[in-house]
């Protein structure tokens, strides 16, 4: 991974505050101080979506929870206690409709993140940021142009790549500047 076409001894100029020093998107979130000072987060390229493995933790907890129910539903039988049967029951349905939903949507957005990671991964990997403004930008004018704030780059990145909906709630208010938008196969400004 260490061959990657990263021009990392090529200083990079800021466009928006002219320092130099601006480090490739890639590296600022491999950062370990990047990632506790949240930076790497907010310029992350995918949602962290759950694992395979943790769908199927999910789907064995819940399990566990239907299955305590129906203990319950029995004791209540045992016990002549009609009331723990119904509690029980509907708990065990309850929590088996919940967990096959869960398991479900997570299993949806790992599709989903998935199926853009290829056009999140194409504008995210050239981008650069620049640690004295903050902003977001690509040296030589592509695959996009302009100067974006994190924010609006991971909005940008993620919406690009279909899986915008999955933005946390304080991106919902982020305005992008016109004309960057490129949309998969829509419009793009050739150089
Ligand atoms: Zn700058």
């Amino acid at each position: 991974m260490a061959t990657e076409k990263a021009p990392k001894a090529v200083e990079v100029i800021c466009p928006g505050c002219g320092s130099a020093g601006a480090r490739a998107v890639p590296e600022v979130c491999d950062d370990q101080s990047c990632m506790r000072a949240g930076l790497a987060d907010r310029l992350a390229r995918t949602p962290g979506v759950s694992s395979r493995f943790d769908g199927c933790l999910h789907f064995v907890e819940g399990m566990v929870m239907v299955a305590v129910g129906v203990a319950l539903a029995y004791s209540g039988i045992d016990n002549d206690k009609p009331l723990y049967t119904i509690g029980g029951s509907l708990l065990a349905v309850l929590l088996f409709v919940g967990t096959v939903v869960v398991v479900r949507g997570e299993g949806r957005d790992r599709a989903l993140v998935a199926a853009g990671e290829p056009r999140a991964d194409a504008l995210w990997r050239s981008a650069y940021n620049c640690p004295a403004c903050e902003s977001v930008f690509c040296p030589g004018g592509g695959p996009w142009q302009g100067l974006l704030t994190p924010e609006q780059f991971k909005k940008f990145v993620w919406t690009e790549a279909g899986y915008g909906k999955q933005l946390e709630e304080r991106f919902k208010d982020v305005d992008l500047p016109p004309g960057i938008l490129t949309g998969p196969g829509g419009e793009r400004d050739h150089a």
